[in-house]
């Protein structure tokens, strides 16, 4: 059965993803499905848990949107160096028309595996740094409106509501 995104309030999303420890066939698919989905969606990053796998794992690809050239596949990412401070304007494809700012470190370093079990580590900025954390947050249960503030909350929160009961 084809996997498909998770939208906000599905519980999958509050989850904190488990440790990959062996990288199967099955993760390298779930990895393949992700990367569609993401594209289909015009999006440039996923974890998981959106897609209602409970996995440290995330696609990522802030290139485009004509050419996506810029993929990353991470298993078990860490972030494990940051720097400053940005404010960016993000989104989220499980939480359909909420756009929210939030404050992120402005240079990073993350630290994976790729599909084949080779560590890899990014250093990035800008766009690319936002996009890492925000995947990350996923994996642990967080979405970004955990980063909005109670008012918009709540506001949010009864909009999803009445999109479940439609
Ligand atoms: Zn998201």
């Amino acid at each position: 059965m084809a996997r498909e995104l998770k939208i906000y309030p599905d519980p999958v999303l509050k989850v904190r993803g488990r440790e990959i420890e062996e990288i199967t066939q099955s993760i390298k698919d779930l990895s393949q499905e992700m990367i569609g989905i993401m594209y289909a969606n015009q999006g440039i990053g996923l974890a998981a848990p959106q897609v209602g796998a409970s996995l440290r794992l995330i696609t990522v690809d802030v290139s485009g949107p004509d050419f996506r050239e810029d993929l990353h596949v991470l298993i078990n990412p860490e972030l494990v160096e940051q720097e400053g401070e940005t404010l960016s304007e993000e989104g989220c494809l499980s939480l359909p028309d909420f756009k929210c700012k939030v404050q992120r470190a402005e240079e990073i370093t993350v630290r994976g595996l790729d599909l084949e079990g080779a560590e890899k580590i990014i250093q990035a900025k800008g766009l690319l740094a936002v996009c890492l954390q925000h995947e990350i947050d996923h994996l642990n249960g967080k979405v970004l409106l955990d980063h909005a503030g109670r008012l918009k909350k709540n506001f949010y929160e009864k909009k999803a509501q009445k999109r479940m009961q439609e």
